[in-house]
């Protein structure tokens, strides 16, 4: 049997050996801004042959396409993903929760039918959760799946669909019940983005990119076959959901979602930058608030592996996976600001400024830092779910 050492220097010299090479555009950071067919095309090429390797959804069942291996192995593999800064996996909803919850909870059909395709990029999932008047109270969700026969007709409209103009599959929730006016009135749904009758129309973001999309449905026929689960569970299936996007359960196929900027490469920054004529890592002040952050992103990772077991969360288990999302990105935001402080008057400079530290790349970075703490659930209701989960603070 291979040793884990023996393992990850295979998959380390493999990564070495098969990157894609450097595309001559600038590809997006993470999966909420893919915008053009150029990237994407690189993107799912590159998370394909991710898979064909065996890399990828290593410790999902075989029978559906997995490798039906131990998760340590896709842990190292990650790790080796992320430290060599390798470029992300496309179908980031597909791997990490359309997927998870397929397999926690889907019908052996489902399996089938859906699990190989998001390992093999073939098919690129969405999520429509958020509509325009309603996000943070997703209870209240107005979108109508209108049971007729063997169908159900959708009609609304989500927003912020996340890869929605390359998306074949959707993870839907519907309001099946307009007599239930919250949580027992939803319903789930896996819609094929192709049905006649959804449309999506791309949204730019404050960086210029284009990563979403609001996704519109006007007498959209989908089969019934489409329901996960029975009418009137959704609210408790989106719940399962969001537990995998949060990352607060496991099961993940794998990979890295996206590529980075991190406090070592802050820490490079403040080599360059300078500060009264010197280089500004010599300044105390700012030493010391780039160790803090060296810390608090060490303090991180270590609490993740802690999280994985079990008699060390003893205390309060939901502590850490119900705090996970909150602490990683408003760290990451927090650390991007400073990063940017560091530059000075050049922080103004954008994307494709010659003179712009590192072509820009920490301005974008800067911005799309908040996607992550608004998408997925604002950093103020996780803050709530943490205050109410684990404290066990009142509600008001
Ligand atoms: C980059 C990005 C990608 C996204 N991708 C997707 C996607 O693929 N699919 C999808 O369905 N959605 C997606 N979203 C949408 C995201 O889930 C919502 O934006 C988010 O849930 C907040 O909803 P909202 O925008 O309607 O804000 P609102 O709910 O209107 O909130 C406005 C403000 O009020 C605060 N607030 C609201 N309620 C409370 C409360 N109870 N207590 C304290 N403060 C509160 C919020 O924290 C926020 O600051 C994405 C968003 C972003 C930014």
């Amino acid at each position: 049997m291979t040793t884990p050492e023996f393992f990850r220097a295979e998959i380390s010299a493999w990564l070495r050996e098969n990157r894609p090479p450097e595309p001559d555009i600038l590809l997006p950071e993470s999966f909420m801004e893919v915008g053009t067919d150029q990237q994407f095309d690189y993107l799912r090429a590159w998370q394909r042959k991710v898979y064909e390797a065996g890399y990828l959804g290593m410790a999902w069942p075989a029978a559906y396409g997995g490798g039906g291996q131990p998760q340590a192995m896709q842990d190292i593999v990650n790790a080796e993903m992320a430290r060599q800064k390798v470029p992300f996996l496309p179908n980031t909803i597909g791997l990490n929760w359309a997927g998870p919850l397929i397999l926690a909870i889907g019908t052996e059909a489902e399996k089938q039918r859906y699990i190989r395709g998001i390992l093999n990029a073939e098919d690129i999932w969405c999520q429509g959760f958020s509509e325009p008047d309603q996000g943070s109270d997703l209870a209240n969700t107005q979108t109508r799946a209108t049971r007729d026969g063997d169908h159900y007709i959708l009609n609304g409209s989500k927003i912020w669909t996340s890869l929605g103009s390359y998306a074949k599959y959707m993870i839907l929730l519907a309001r099946t019940n307009p007599e239930e006016k919250r949580y027992g009135g939803l319903s789930y749904f896996l819609v094929p983005m192709q049905t006649p009758g959804i449309e999506t129309q791309p949204i730019r973001k404050l960086t210029g990119e284009y990563g979403f999309t609001q996704t519109f449905f006007r007498d959209a026929r989908i089969p019934v076959d489409c329901l996960m689960g029975r009418e009137g569970e959704g609210w408790k299936i989106a719940m399962m959901t969001l537990t995998f996007e949060r990352g607060a359960a496991g099961g993940q196929a794998g990979g890295v979602s996206r590529v980075a900027l991190g406090v070592g490469d802050a820490v490079e920054l403040a080599r360059t930058a300078r500060r009264d004529g010197h280089p500004a890592l010599e300044d105390p002040m700012i030493r010391d608030q780039l160790v803090r952050f060296m810390i608090e992103d060490q303090g991180d990772r270590l609490c993740a592996a802690r999280g994985k077991i079990p008699a060390l969360c003893s205390e309060r288990p939901l502590a850490i996976p119900l705090s996970q999302k909150l602490r990683t990105s408003e760290h990451r935001r927090r650390m991007l600001q400073f990063a940017l402080s560091l530059q000075g008057a050049n922080a103004a400079r954008w994307v494709g400024d010659a003179n712009a530290f590192d072509g820009g790349k920490w301005q974008r970075a800067y911005f799309n830092s908040f996607s992550s703490t608004i998408g997925g659930g604002t950093s103020q209701i996780q803050a709530n779910i943490v205050g109410e989960r684990v404290l066990g603070l009142p509600k008001d």
